[in-house]
């Protein structure tokens, strides 16, 4: 007996027939529109209706488009035999996810596929209350029922396929038009909101899955080490040194007045004792490669984000080696560098003073900063990731005081804004990032028991409209210079220079003559930290030959 004949006498009779366009109407609607209430409200309650006409765009080209796009999926497996075997058991999965996006609030992705996988039956237990299997049996058991007791009626095969033929390309035009229509504005709303992508039901689920499927498959791969011979070496410390490496976020060099810049975009940096390295280029144009291509020994044109995931990296070998290693989450996570070592990710809620509308000005990262230093007794590593330039919505990036250059375009519609209003809001918070790292050298300052030191270096820049061209991310090998060009500061305390043996003057000729990128950084704060290993370049350490001597990391080199 086949599975559709089993079906059929379960469903008992057919009670219920529609032409099979039909069916995959609804159904199209029911997925589209139903079973994405959790996706629906999402866009509703975060949707700025100041935007405009664009809001009204992103608020019906997107269930448009979904609504197609199901539609699509249906004319081509709702076909007999196979349609009701595959649609019913994904409408059902779809209604429980619905109800634990909508009602619980719960995000579908692969840690939590992971969760269901691991759930005790107590566990699951719990979970069921007489409003989660009234939503299941309302929107997933009915609807399920409804579906398999109605006899779908196909033409004869010859016609099905041509009448099918024709209704597909004619939503595959409508799709196309929506998408025209809508794909700008829905990339803006979507750049600031992250999560749209994993509420996307059942597409969610299958995402999820495939993630949790790779995740597995990783964590069953062999780590790489990448030296357990590693140790520190080097003449002993009179006292702890503490290094501070801020990243930055979607900083551009050609913006920084330090590099020449036409606006005094560095006004409190400049006052410090820095080096700025005026050619230094990314790894990659986004963070999600960039951020762990900076922190790998691996050069760009080596660098796999997925070999990334199962590799020690500059934090863990500093760690090794002895240094008190932390990283200060403010961005969008560490993408996994921080894998082993302790990460902090401020907590925005809790933070009223640097904290509002889903993200904090980076000052939240100075917060406690004196008091931790002040209780540093051994050699330290303080990673700070900021939040910095982050777009498309500049104008929240930087607090009102810090709104230097007028006027601004204050809307994350960089398309719609005049060009000299986007740049202004961008150079704020340029001059914003280099307040912030001016307040962190000057608590460095504020030490005298310690040797501080601090680089400053963006994972990538920005487009701000050249060409036509906004944000980041394009292919590295097309990608405008904005995007690729970052800046690179360093400031040593006197204490770290005479321990190093560096001679500040020589570095400074070096930034401004010398071409860096990415590749050099691992190798740079190796030098910088005395870690001696097997994995140096000498050749990749800027610093190098400003040093008095070999270094130590170089003598263990050799
Ligand atoms: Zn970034």
């Amino acid at each position: 007996m086949s599975i559709q004949s089993l079906l059929d006498r379960f469903c008992l009779s057919h009670s219920l027939h529609f032409r099979s366009f039909w069916v995959n109407l609804v159904c199209a609607f029911y997925f589209a529109i139903v079973l994405n209430l959790g996706l629906w409200r999402y866009i509703f309650t975060r949707m700025d209706f100041d935007w405009g006409i664009n809001a009204y765009i992103v608020c019906i080209t997107v269930p448009l488009f979904l609504f197609l796009l199901f539609f699509l999926i249906l004319c081509l497996i709702n076909v007999p035999y196979v349609g009701k075997i595959v649609v019913i058991p994904i409408l059902l999965v779809s209604s429980v996810a619905n109800y634990a996006m909508f009602d619980l609030g719960i995000t579908i992705d692969a840690e939590m596929i992971q969760n269901v996988l691991e759930t005790t039956s107590r566990e699951a237990m719990e979970l069921v209350t007489f409003k989660a299997i009234a939503w299941i049996v309302i929107t997933g058991i009915i609807p399920a029922y409804l579906l398999c007791i109605t006899r779908i009626d196909y033409l004869p095969r010859r016609q099905e396929i041509i009448h099918r033929a024709i209704v597909f390309a004619g939503a595959l035009i409508l799709i196309a038009v929506t998408v025209f229509a809508g794909v700008k504005q829905y990339y803006f709303f979507r750049h600031a909101n992250r999560a749209l992508s994993t509420l996307v039901n059942p597409f969610n689920i299958f995402r999820a899955a495939q993630r949790n499927f790779r995740n597995q498959s990783l964590a069953e791969h062999d780590f790489v080490r990448l030296d357990p011979d590693a140790k520190r070496i080097g003449p002993v410390r009179d006292k702890p040194s503490v290094f501070i490496l801020m990243v930055g976020e979607t900083a551009r060099a050609d913006h920084w007045s330090l590099n020449g810049y036409g606006k005094d975009t560095n006004a409190d940096l400049k006052k410090e004792d820095v080096i700025s390295f005026k050619n230094v280029y990314s790894c990659a144009t986004s963070t999600t490669i960039s951020l762990p291509c900076m922190f790998s020994h691996k050069a760009r044109k080596d660098f796999s984000t997925k070999e990334a995931r199962y590799t020690e990296n500059l934090v863990d070998l500093l760690k090794q080696t002895g240094y008190d290693v932390i990283w200060l989450e403010n961005d969008e996570g560490s993408k996994g560098v921080a894998n082993r070592i302790t990460e902090v990710r401020l907590d925005l809620s809790k933070n009223k003073r640097y904290c509002a509308n889903e993200s904090c000005f980076d000052e939240i990262l100075l917060d406690g900063l004196d008091e931790r230093l002040s209780n540093i007794k051994q050699d330290t590593v303080i990673v700070l990731h900021t939040m910095g330039s982050h777009g498309p919505a500049y104008y929240l990036r930087y607090p009102d005081a810090q709104r230097k250059f007028k006027p601004t375009c204050d809307s994350s519609d960089v398309h719609g804004c005049d060009p000299e209003g986007l740049v202004n809001a961008y150079d704020n918070t340029i001059h914003y990032t280099s307040f912030v790292i001016a307040r962190t050298i000057d608590a460095l300052k504020k030490v005298p028991h310690l040797n501080p030191g601090l680089i400053y270096v963006s994972d990538h820049g920005e487009s701000l409209g050249e060409d036509g061209v906004f944000l980041h991310g394009y292919n590295y090998s097309i990608a405008p210079d904005g995007q690729k060009h970052v800046p690179f500061i360093l400031w040593m305390s006197d204490g770290m220079k005479k321990e190093g043996g560096y001679n500040y003057s020589c570095l400074a000729k070096k930034a401004d003559a010398d071409e860096f990128s990415h590749d050099n950084l691992f190798h740079t704060v190796l030098g910088m930290m005395g870690v001696g290993t097997k994995i140096y370049d000498k050749s990749l350490d800027m610093f190098d030959s400003c040093r008095a001597g070999a270094s130590a990391a170089e003598a263990t080199a050799k």
